[in-house]
């Protein structure tokens, strides 16, 4: 058989699996997620607003939103007596905003489908594995056709490998980008051809599962980068993307719990409870404040640093290339959602880092030039500013070193339910913070 044959026998295999799928999982007519949940705002008066307090909140409750005088928590409903229990003993006052989580996604989503945007497994039994991206959410199983398809669109500029297994077996996928060997020997006096080290940068999305946007981001921008680099633009780095660290957790926000935020690990014992916060089980600084030891709090850091394979994956592939002679690491951008927020490290601390100043340049680079674009605010902030987290990968990318790193926190300032017709807008305007940051990082190590 041809190569196109197989690849078609291939597609068709996939387009059948998707389409006896597509009425099940997929379908939100009738919201089975989150039954029962509820979402509670509540009111803080000066007293309750301290930084101590605010940290005690964040160890116990599941804080969506917070603002001087207000918080809003998503309670299970497995969890309601007991957080009643914590509120009642701190003398917080509390409000119920959504009594049915489902009844609220429901709700969202005939309101987005009212916008006429058909969803994309429904299209993929015209023949054609959808990849809507800029349009719409994406599942995992879509995430893997886009990037398969990425691949073989685009052979002299792409390599798609897998770096490892979740916890349930599912794959990691590490998408390098690259100038073509080509147009690399056509441009004279580049910077490999002098023996120096190519520039390098390393993103990632999704390490939290219900951040939607963060994966939606970073596709679009690794379909961006890759046109580029065919059409010889902007094509001075090497570009490693891991678009998707969590995909356990992500499938499970598709069809069980749309607020789920950890991985999939299961309970250590019997009492314990699912999943690990990939973003505390990082090294250095690995179990110090800000995470938890407890495996039913939404911080929970695993049993020792990196136990967990999502971040021991990405941890090979950086250290990979970071310890690559012909590479310099000079970017580190982690996507995560929401609050519009440029974060620097330290996260575990709010001690300065050594070169606190380059970080804070280079993240008002990154927002001078993404606030260009359609006028909305991010705040430029060291991370341990928002509540100090220890166990997070920016600390790791920044004590690789890599020189510039940063955790953006996309849009909006309210939800991770964020309409999917803000994708492209989220897109683009952090393209060009990307595109911004880059130029002066090489321009800075030049
Ligand atoms: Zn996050």
């Amino acid at each position: 058989m041809a190569r196109s044959d197989v690849f078609s026998l291939l597609l068709l295999l996939l387009l059948a699996a998707a389409a006896a799928d597509a009425g099940t999982v997929k379908s939100f007519k009738e919201e089975k997620r989150n039954v029962g949940d509820q979402i509670w705002s509540l009111s803080l008066d000066a007293s309750t607003s301290k930084s101590s307090d605010m940290a005690a909140l964040h160890e116990n409750l599941d804080v969506l939103h917070y603002s001087s005088d207000s918080v809003t928590i998503f309670v299970r409903k497995t969890r309601l007596s007991i957080t009643k229990e914590f509120l009642e003993g701190r003398h917080l006052a509390y409000n119920v905003v959504e009594k049915d989580v489902a009844l609220h996604l429901q709700s969202l989503q005939a309101a987005e489908d009212a916008v006429a945007i058909s969803r994309a497994a429904e299209s993929c039994k015209e023949g054609q594995c959808p990849r809507p991206y800029k349009q719409d959410y994406m599942t995992f199983e879509q995430m893997e056709w886009f990037l398969r398809d990425l691949e073989s669109q685009y052979p002299d500029n792409v390599k798609l490998s897998t770096e490892g297994k979740s916890r349930e077996g599912r794959n990691i996928y590490l998408v390098r980008v690259f100038q073509s060997s080509a147009s690399a020997a056509r441009s004279s006096g580049s910077v490999s051809s002098r023996g120096q080290p190519r520039p390098a940068v390393f993103i990632d999305g999704g390490i939290h599962a219900r951040e939607w946007i963060a994966p939606a981001t970073v596709l679009n921008m690794l379909m961006k980068q890759t046109e580029n680099c065919a059409a010889n633009t902007d094509c001075d780095y090497e570009y490693y993307f891991m678009p998707m660290m969590n995909p356990d957790g992500y499938e499970y926000t598709w069809t069980n719990d749309r607020f789920w935020r950890k991985n999939r690990s299961p309970p250590p014992l019997k009492n314990d409870c699912f999943g690990t916060d990939l973003n505390r089980n990082w090294n250095p600084q690995w179990g110090n404040i800000g995470s938890s030891s407890n495996t039913c709090k939404e911080i929970y850091r695993g049993t020792t640093p990196f136990s967990e394979p999502e971040t021991t994956s990405a941890k090979n592939v950086m250290t990979r290339i970071a310890n690559n002679p012909e590479l310099d690491l000079l970017v580190y951008l982690s996507y995560h959602s929401f609050g519009q927020l440029v974060l620097y490290p330290w996260g575990y601390t709010s001690d300065l880092a050594p070169t606190k100043a380059d970080l804070e340049k280079g993240g008002n680079v990154y927002n001078n030039a993404l606030k260009g674009v359609h006028n909305v605010p991010y705040v430029v902030q060291q991370a341990a500013e928002l509540y100090p987290a220890s166990g997070a990968s920016d600390d790791f990318a920044y004590s690789l070193p890599i020189k510039y790193v940063y955790t953006v926190e996309l849009r909006n300032t309210r939800s991770f339910l964020l309409p999917r017709n803000e994708i492209a807008l989220t897109f683009e305007e952090n393209y060009a913070g990307y595109m911004a940051l880059l130029k002066h990082a090489t321009s800075q190590s030049n």
